[in-house]
């Protein structure tokens, strides 16, 4: 039986560690804050910044949600921010991607502060965590990575191959692993003999945005699997392909009309040594990553040291 690594757990491990750093901080007249700006109506936008808020009110962190209007410029986006980074009572900007199309998205999350950069976007963090300084990491790989060591999974000397490249998960997953002393590959969509690389991988990491794209023959048996795809399907005859048999998600397939499918063919699960399922393992990681980042960015502007410095 393959191990199930659970985000859901771990990344509740971790949030109660910040909510004990944010009483401490408390104690000594902080309170980092998180400043959210979702601009327009896009549901699935308003429902991650909600849960954003909301936890940030579990932990005792402050939130501040700024909702300009789906019409607003890239000057006006470029004031707001401004506002924010000179606000002292602001710790971190948080950018709900994404912007409507009018919008420089790339000279928004550049126009941030680096020191408030919590999503850790912008080009000044992703060169920090490169060279190994003290930075903001962007929150779901830094989840990867949490899940990992707090799952006992050795890192150090494993072959560690990345599926995927962007900036925001791929890349700093792959930098990341790196730093935890791993030999890592990453592969992407013009990588020749993909599956032939991935059977070599002690640690794979799944970031590509296709449903169900890592099939069984490309997993080494015995290897630890991270799969960070969210895609939903809503194509009865793509989910009796992934999930025949679960009596459990057909009922709710059912109900709503689709699920959630990361970019592992849950078949692949069956020989991994460990895995984490979707939904249920990097997603929960991402918003508690976000907290511990927010704190961070708190400590770090304010000199206070701490745990996460
Ligand atoms: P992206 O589209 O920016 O990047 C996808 C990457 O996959 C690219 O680098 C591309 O080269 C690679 N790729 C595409 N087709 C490929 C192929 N045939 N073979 C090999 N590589 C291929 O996506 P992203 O923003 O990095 O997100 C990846 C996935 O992670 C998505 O499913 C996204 O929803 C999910 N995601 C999850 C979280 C979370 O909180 N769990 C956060 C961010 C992204």
């Amino acid at each position: 039986m393959s191990r199930v690594l659970s985000g859901t757990a771990i990344a509740a491990e971790i949030k109660r560690e910040v909510a004990a750093e944010v009483a401490e901080l408390a104690s000594q007249g902080i309170r980092p804050t998180l400043a959210a700006v979702l601009v327009g109506n896009v549901a699935a936008s308003q429902i991650y910044v909600r849960n954003k808020v909301k936890t940030c009110e579990e932990l005792g962190l402050g939130s501040e949600m700024i909702t300009p209007p789906a019409s607003v410029t890239t000057e006006e986006m470029l004031a707001l921010i401004a506002k924010l980074n000179a606000d002292d009572a602001i710790d971190g900007i948080l950018l709900q991607l994404p912007l409507p199309a009018q919008v420089d998205t790339k000279r928004l999350l550049e126009a941030v502060s680096p020191e408030k950069d919590v999503d850790g976007f912008h080009p000044i963090n992703a060169g920090r965590i490169q060279s190994g300084q003290p930075g903001l990491a962007p929150c779901t790989p830094a989840g990867v990575i949490e899940i990992l060591k707090r799952s006992g999974i050795p890192i150090a000397g494993q072959n560690a191959v990345v599926i995927g490249r962007s900036d925001i998960v791929g890349k700093p997953a792959a930098m990341l692993l790196l730093h935890q002393h791993a030999t890592v590959t990453i592969c992407h969509s013009k990588t020749r003999n993909l599956a032939e690389i991935t059977r070599g991988a002690d640690i794979l990491v799944a970031a590509i945005g296709r449903a169900g794209f890592v099939t069984k023959e490309m997993v080494k048996p015995g290897a630890t699997v991270i799969d960070v795809g969210i895609n939903r399907i809503t194509d009865h005859a793509e989910f009796e392909k992934f999930f025949a048999g679960d009596a459990k998600r057909e009922a709710l397939f059912a109900e709503k009309g689709s699920t959630i499918v990361g970019d592992v063919d849950p078949h692949a699960f069956e020989v991994a040594g460990a895995y984490t399922p979707v939904p249920g393992g990097v997603g929960p990681l991402t918003i508690a990553m976000l907290m511990a980042n927010t704190v961070r960015a708190a400590r770090m502007r304010r000199a206070v040291a701490g745990k996460s410095n």
